[in-house]
């Protein structure tokens, strides 16, 4: 089959564009994949070899408008809810892998500020957010590994705030945000839930970040942070003292687990592209076919685009939802069952896609370039807390009706 030669546009079957895109999103969709030409990729390939942090491409997104893709447009951000966050961060991931975690955890430490912070905090924070600031999360601790909702540190009271002693395993953006939410305990507090979190500002002394070096996501600088005797003001305490595990479930995992899924999936749609067009080219001058034109690698490229629709199909059935909860005045804690069976699955399928990928690329796509480091980028989803093997038991125990979390 020659797959390059000129064929009748009545023949071929036209994907529709609903299935590829949230209805209503198609111009965000195109603006997003603009920005994914003309800066993630060229970009994506220096952040990967040299570990440089993608701070043209993240200004690039804030310069676009999306630096507050999901606060609401009288706060200055865009107000364009879960859905708009899950298609920009699915297309972004389609050039950038590092650029979009760095994104996606962004977003979240964003969104996180905007519920639980007070107004005099969203007016400080949101208008330097807007102009391409960049949050983190500063959550995971070596003690308690990914059980990130299980935190060891501790912030007691000390004058007018609080003093902050915390070890951090893995932090994206570590060094580079221009501030973090710091998940720790209130040992002061009264409540059952001792977790509070602080907004801890570049620059502050005691704050120190280590190196990131890795298989993949090279760009992000996920690497450890210690926070050494920091003060931490109370007007940089994000809710109250204690309590924050309430955070947790409404903002932080619903944030987390629906852009990381929309990552992983774009990263597994960057992959099978990449190798279809790859496949497209190569034409062996023996049997005169090129690479797509043997049925089983066909297959194989089937098989691959099921599995990422699979995923997207519900990405985007959850943003969907979440939007609703939130339109409805409901916490979108309602939805964690469908957003662990989605991160699952989204960090399932983009180690089975990327594979795929990389095999119908042949000996080209085991060398370095986009599909070998999407390969790499994607390998992360399934070790990123909550872990796929952590997600499978709380799906596991509600399935039989046993309570989640032990
Ligand atoms: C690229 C990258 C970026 C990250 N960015 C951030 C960030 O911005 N902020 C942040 O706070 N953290 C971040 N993390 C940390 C991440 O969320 C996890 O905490 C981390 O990847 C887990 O590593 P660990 O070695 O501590 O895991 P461990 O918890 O020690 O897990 C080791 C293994 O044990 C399994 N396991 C653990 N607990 C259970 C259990 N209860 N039941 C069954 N199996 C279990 C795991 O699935 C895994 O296979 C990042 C990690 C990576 C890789």
């Amino acid at each position: 089959m020659a797959v390059d030669k000129a064929i009748d546009d009545s023949l071929l079957m036209k994907i529709p564009a609903w299935w590829n895109c949230l209805p209503g999103f198609e111009q965000m969709h195109a603006e997003a994949k603009l920005i994914g030409e003309q800066v993630l990729r060229p970009n994506a390939d220096i952040s990967d070899r040299e570990g440089v942090y993608p701070r043209v491409s993240l200004q690039a997104i804030a310069d676009a408008g999306f630096g507050a893709v999901t606060v609401p447009e009288e706060y200055g951000g865009l107000g364009a809810g879960c859905s708009g966050f899950a298609v920009l961060a699915e297309t972004f991931a389609q050039y950038c892998g590092s650029t979009t975690m760095v994104w996606v955890m962004h977003t979240a430490a964003v969104q996180t500020l905007f519920m639980a912070g007070s107004h005099e905090q969203r007016l400080r924070f949101i208008p330097k957010v807007v102009r391409g600031a960049v949050g983190g999360l500063a959550f995971s601790e070596p003690a308690t590994g990914s059980h990130f909702w299980n935190v060891v540190s501790k912030a007691p009271r000390s004058g007018e705030g609080y003093m902050l002693n915390a070890d951090k395993s893995f932090v994206t953006s570590a060094g580079e945000a221009d501030w973090y939410i710091v998940e720790t305990n209130s040992p002061e507090s009264a409540k059952a839930d001792k977790l509070m979190f602080l907004i801890v500002e570049k620059g502050q002394d005691g704050v120190e970040a280590f190196p990131f070096d890795a298989l993949g996501l090279r760009g992000n600088n996920s690497g450890p942070m210690k926070f050494k005797d920091v003060f931490v003001p109370a007007s940089n305490r994000l809710g109250e003292e204690g309590g924050a595990g309430y955070w947790n479930d409404i903002v932080i995992d619903p944030f987390f687990l629906l852009g990381s899924s929309a990552c992983w999936i774009g990263i597994a749609q960057g992959a099978i592209s990449a190798a279809v067009e790859q496949a497209k080219r190569k034409v062996h001058a023996d049997t005169g076919k090129s690479v797509a034109g043997y049925q089983v690698i066909r297959h194989e490229m089937a098989k691959a685009q099921i599995l990422v629709d699979s995923a997207r199909s519900m990405l985007y059935r959850v943003a969907d939802k979440l939007d609703q909860a939130a339109l409805k005045g409901e916490t979108l804690d309602s939805c964690l069952y469908p957003l662990w069976e989605l991160k699952t699955h989204a960090a399932d399928i983009v180690i089975d896609v990327t594979n795929k990928a990389l095999q119908i690329s042949g000996g080209r796509g085991y060398l370095r370039g986009n599909v070998e480091r999407f390969m790499r980028d994607g390998r992360a989803g399934a070790i990123m807390g909550p872990t796929n093997e952590v997600l499978r038991e709380w799906i596991g125990r509600t399935l039989i009706g046993v309570p989640w979390l032990e």
